[in-house]
């Protein structure tokens, strides 16, 4: 057996790539609170469970009392009635991923559909995409909210076939809550689910609200509102791997819930996509929401709009940049104006030690700049708004990104459904991703592969990463 204390010392040499997950540096992925101590005692509490199985609650009784715990808490966090059940799932994606087949499941109708804004999480086109769900896709107002005229018309043409409406608290790309009154009453008069997407503010809009920052609302105590994903890993500052999904009665998550007795071996019983299923991450989860508690979290709360608060001012303030939607929740999405580019900042950024996230141009509207805040970042806010201006400075100097002449032609000339390997050859070669050894030669500046990105339609973004992922994981042929 090699070494212990050697194998320990290879995974933090190649965590030493990885970007930080603690310091507060890093504002898309990863959410700190701050508390090396609950951290502690979180990660000791994942390892503790590791080899726990969810599969069968009787078998292992302590992971479903946790999962009740977590399921009340959660509830009566989100408004919720007495009638509320729910499941921890893997994270955000499962729990949507269930709403979506639950709402699908219920309504037995043919071909299926769903309506979404335009700005919903991509997780629900991951569901149609496994589930044969169609994703209805509805632009979004000005003010970059689900749009409910637009809703109703779009339901009124599936009829039958709608099956679910979907609004998130708030959208990941520009922060903003949707009028999620108006399209659960949309649902609620088609006697069809409404699923609120709280994954990434289910956590902490709750506690804004107790503030006194103005959230609109988005709870169970909105009639019509069906199911709400919370994850507990985003803004519950959980180690990663946990979700919460709620239906508001037992009724509603019963096509969930899945048994096979149609094989030799044990009856599955299973509530999530999971069937094995760590204890690690739901405990880690459950140490998180203990300790830090309800006024950890409003105390958490105060510091994360504090600093989204002088994030705002203080961006705005920066010439040549500006929001793009006042955030109603921790989000903050930024653009830029002609004289530079959201990605060169983006890179000048990173140069300094901060990860900010380079989303880009979708729908009409421009490339931007995501910053998910937390609670950590808090004490950095000044040195971040020094590192933005001076990034801001910089890429001005640069001017906006260029692609090359030829390589745009190149891509014009790509059918994203017909990618050959050929085809990602060629690009990678026009776009100088080509190192000397079998492997891709990733830059360290990512504006010029993002302004490429950026030129091609969204199928041949998709097309194009896919064959990027699949070069990417490859075996790599050593031996234990
Ligand atoms: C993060 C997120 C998801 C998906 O969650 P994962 O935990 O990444 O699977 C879904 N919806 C919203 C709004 C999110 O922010």
């Amino acid at each position: 057996m090699t070494d212990p204390d050697e194998l320990l010392a290879t995974l933090r040499a190649l965590q030493a790539s990885d970007l930080p997950v603690h310091g507060g540096r890093t504002l898309a992925y990863v959410y700190d609170s701050g508390l090396a101590e609950v951290d502690r005692v979180a990660r000791e509490a994942v390892g503790a469970f590791a080899g726990s199985n969810g599969l069968d609650p009787t078998a292992f009784p302590s992971l479903l009392t946790m999962e009740n715990d977590l399921v009340g808490i959660t509830a009566r966090l989100v408004d919720g009635p007495g009638t509320v059940v729910g499941n921890v799932t893997s994270g955000g994606t499962e729990s949507v991923l269930l709403a979506v087949q639950g709402a699908r499941d219920a309504a037995r109708v043919d071909r299926p559909a769903m309506v979404l804004p335009a700005t919903a999480h991509a997780a629900f086109h991951k569901a149609a995409h496994y589930f044969g769900v169609e994703a209805v896709l509805v632009p979004t107002r000005d003010d970059f909210r689900a749009d409910p005229a637009a809703t109703a018309r779009a339901l009124d043409d599936l009829g039958e076939r709608a099956v679910l409406v979907v609004a998130s608290a708030p959208s990941y790309a520009h922060g903003v809550v949707d009028p999620v009154t108006e399209l659960a009453a949309l649902a609620a008069e088609r006697g069809i689910r409404c699923h609120v997407d709280a994954c990434i503010g289910g956590w902490v809009l709750p506690y804004a609200a107790r503030l006194g920052r103005a959230v609109p609302p988005w709870t169970f105590a909105v009639e019509g509102v069906t199911s709400i994903s919370v994850d507990l890993h985003k803004y519950a500052y959980a180690p990663k791997g946990a979700s919460v999904l709620l239906h508001r009665t037992a009724a509603l998550r019963r096509p969930q819930l899945f048994a096979s007795a149609a094989w030799p071996g044990y009856t599955m019983l299973n509530s999530t996509m999971q069937s094995t299923r760590s204890g690690g991450p739901l405990a880690g989860a459950w140490v998180s929401v203990k300790s830090i508690g309800d006024t950890g979290y409003e105390l958490l709360t105060r510091e994360v709009f504090a600093a989204v608060d002088a994030i705002v001012a203080g961006a705005t303030d920066i010439p040549g940049l500006h929001l793009v939607a006042p955030p109603d929740s921790t989000l903050v999405a930024l653009s830029t104006d002609a004289s530079c580019d959201p990605f060169t900042v983006c890179d000048e950024m990173a140069s300094r030690g901060w990860y900010v996230q380079p989303q880009l141009t979708h729908g009409g509207r421009p490339a931007t700049i995501h910053l998910s805040v937390s609670a950590a970042t808090g004490p950095h806010v000044p040195e971040f708004l020094v590192a933005l201006a001076e990034s801001v400075g910089t890429a001005q100097e640069a001017g906006p990104v260029v692609v090359d002449p030829g390589v745009a032609a190149y891509v014009a000339t790509l059918d994203p459904t017909t990618l050959t390997d050929a085809d990602f050859d060629g690009l990678l070669v026009a776009a100088g991703l080509v190192g000397d050894g079998p492997g891709l030669a990733l830059p360290t500046r990512m504006a010029e592969v993002n302004a490429l990105l950026d030129l091609a339609s969204p199928e041949l973004r998709e097309a194009v990463l896919v064959s990027f992922l699949d070069r990417l994981q490859r075996p790599n042929g050593e031996d234990y």
